[in-house]
């Protein structure tokens, strides 16, 4: 399960190498913690983990924005935010990714261990865990808002488009003089 700080701050990063405006980009990329809206219903991970659900609401609004010609692109952006959420989660953890279709969870945990020195027992592992979806309610939540790692990972995400942001303003400022 993704840490919400890494849901904000991986997309805001992936819209940042697309060159979509900052603001634009950072505010889209608060849009990626809304499938984590469900905790306030007292359940989680549930409906808004699913690809299928993100795309039933998503497509018609993409295809309206289009014949519109409005906010076409914002409505692309939104959607991958969306799905970046989902990438995050089903590493490391278990969503119904596939709910309605497939009452199942759906997680892949991947980890390479380092043997030395027999090297040779270093491998591998890849594994998808399917079980059934459970949407029960709780009492209480605990999940970390960030972790030691994510603000790490976060800092060197955004530490480029900050001092590109900085780099870009002093050229500008040397250009009027
Ligand atoms: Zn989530």
């Amino acid at each position: 399960m993704a840490e919400s700080l890494l849901h904000f701050a991986v997309p805001f990063a992936i819209l940042a190498i697309l060159g979509i405006n900052l603001k634009k980009g950072f505010v889209v990329s608060l849009m990626a913690l809304l499938p984590d809206f469900d905790i306030p219903l007292y359940v989680h991970r549930c409906y808004f983990h699913s690809l299928i659900m993100i795309m039933a609401i998503m497509l018609p609004i993409i295809l309206i924005t289009k014949r519109m010609r409005r906010c076409e692109d914002l409505s692309i952006l939104i959607t991958i935010v969306l799905l970046s959420h989902l990438v995050l989660d089903i590493f490391g953890g278990s969503i119904p990714v596939f709910w309605p279709i497939l009452n199942m969870n759906v997680g892949v945990d991947t980890q390479l261990l380092f043997h030395y020195p027999q090297i040779s027992n270093s491998y591998p592992q890849i594994q998808i865990h399917i079980e059934p979806a459970v949407f029960k309610s709780f009492q209480t939540f605990d999940a970390p808002l960030f972790t030691s790692g994510g603000v790490a990972v976060t800092a060197l995400l955004i530490a480029p488009v900050l001092a590109k942001i900085f780099i870009d303003r002093f050229k500008k400022q040397q250009a009027k003089f």
